[in-house]
């Protein structure tokens, strides 16, 4: 009889290479003609305002089903892979494993969906292995439990996205990445449904890691044909031994989902504050813009960084009473600040009118008038008119925002944010079941 298993694995990659999706592609490999994939594998990414993460906090699942004893052999390939091919020199890595048999509990997927924008201790995730049908397997600390429960919890029944990652030789890891990089701005023409390619705002190609990571290029669009078939139009100067599809919660701005009272907000989560200005906004030593906003609870600095680019130059046209909603995740106080939101995205709902006060004309002469000094009125400098009852002119200066949403440039957006290019578009409706996920997997494992 066959058998459902979801795999999750997490924190397997360090900062100076690796890869959780390289990783996960070394396993498909393995075991693609053993099972049955009832999805593409998921990559998952979750709260990316944690302090414990490598680049992107990303997790994989994997969704299978088969006979016991495939299942069985599946399990272990996931354990020797992971065992063997984390960094688990790294001290900031600690792998974690989890297995889920036939349906997911659903605290599973309540745990997955704190996880998009919670902190989540080891030990809570760590309770789940009561559950008859979950596994748990830690390594060193095993932080990676929480994202790989959080990966298993999370089947994207709601936006996605899709992501196509190619692999370089492990002899290149670490080298330059060599392509043609014209064909990177045509494959992108010639792919309305692939997104974030090409930052031509800044004109900088944005599907090449910078890292020493093993990724060559990552696609990501609103389907498989499209991203598979822009990575075809792309000519990349070095051999590519791997490639995988990945389906995805990035670009679904899936860690926004929590409103807070000021009051109310923790470090390291990801939050939605309704809030009105309360401070005009300054720059500080770095280029970094602050600026303060209150509700009825408190208030709390907001920062733009320095690498938001003109997304600072955006936020600091705003004035004291403009009304806002800012999507940030939160710095805890420090010596040389207190507690802060890092602004991801900010969405204006009211502004309020900008004045300047203007000294009137003087009615005989038509010059303009001089204040008389305080609470005198005005005198006119050409023919010395008093004026005693007359007040300056209010003259409304235009505003140089809109109504609406801002976001940071392209180079500065977070893997979950849903880019300008994506505001209409939600894949939770649009797209039927893929049926043929299994030929198109042997497909991309044969390269
Ligand atoms: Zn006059």
């Amino acid at each position: 009889m066959k058998k459902v298993l979801h795999i999750g694995f997490d924190d397997t990659d360090s900062l100076r290479g690796s890869c959780t999706t390289h990783l996960a592609t070394l396993i498909i490999h393995e075991i693609f003609d053993q099972v049955s994939f009832l999805d593409f594998p998921n990559l998952i990414r979750l709260n990316p305002n944690i302090p414990y993460k490598t680049r992107g906090n990303g997790a994989v699942a994997l969704r299978i089903e088969g006979e016991e004893k495939n299942l069985e052999y599946c399990k272990e390939i996931v354990i020797e892979k992971v065992k063997n091919l984390s960094e688990v020199d790294d001290e900031n890595t600690n792998p974690g494993i989890a297995f889920v048999e036939d349906k997911i509990p659903k605290e599973i997927i309540a745990h997955s969906q704190r996880a998009m924008w919670d902190v989540i201790s080891i030990k809570e995730a760590e309770d789940f292995s009561s559950f008859p049908n979950v596994e748990i397997i830690k390594f060193k600390l095993g932080r990676g439990i929480i994202g790989a429960l959080g990966a298993i919890g999370n089947p994207l029944k709601g936006d996605f996205t899709y992501e196509h990652l190619s692999y370089r030789e492990p002899k290149n890891f670490g080298t330059k990445r060599l392509i043609d990089s014209e064909s990177i701005y045509s494959a992108d023409k010639e792919t309305p449904l692939t997104f974030n390619n090409v930052d031509y705002e800044y004109n900088s190609i944005m599907i090449l890691p910078r890292g020493a990571d093993p990724v060559f290029t990552g696609i990501r669009g609103e389907t498989v044909e499209e991203v598979r078939k822009a990575y075809s139009l792309i000519r990349p100067l070095e051999k590519l031994p791997m490639q995988m599809v990945f389906r995805t919660n990035q670009h679904t701005n899936q860690h926004f989902t929590e409103k807070f009272s000021i009051d109310k907000l923790k470090p390291y989560i990801s939050a939605i504050v309704d809030a009105e200005v309360t401070s005009k906004p300054f720059y500080i030593e770095g280029s970094h813009l602050i600026f303060s906003i209150g509700d009825t609870t408190g208030k709390i600095d907001c920062a733009a960084y320095e690498p938001t680019k003109r997304f600072r130059g955006q936020l600091s046209k705003l004035l004291i009473g403009d009304k806002v909603t800012v999507f940030g995740g939160i710095r805890p106080a420090e010596k040389n600040h207190q507690m802060t939101i890092n602004v991801e995205r900010l969405k204006i709902t009211e502004l309020v009118k900008n004045t300047k006060l203007e000294n009137p004309f003087c009615s005989n002469c038509h010059a303009r008038l001089k204040s008389a000094g305080k609470n005198k009125g005005f005198k006119c400098p050409k023919c010395s008119t008093k004026y005693r009852e007359l007040l300056p002119n209010e003259i409304e200066i235009p505003r140089e925002l809109n109504l609406g949403e801002y976001l940071p440039p392209m180079i500065a957006q977070r893997h979950l944010t849903k880019p300008q290019v994506r505001e209409n578009r939600d894949n939770t409706t649009t797209q039927k079941p893929i049926k043929d996920i299994n030929s198109i997997l042997a497909d991309l494992v044969k390269n």
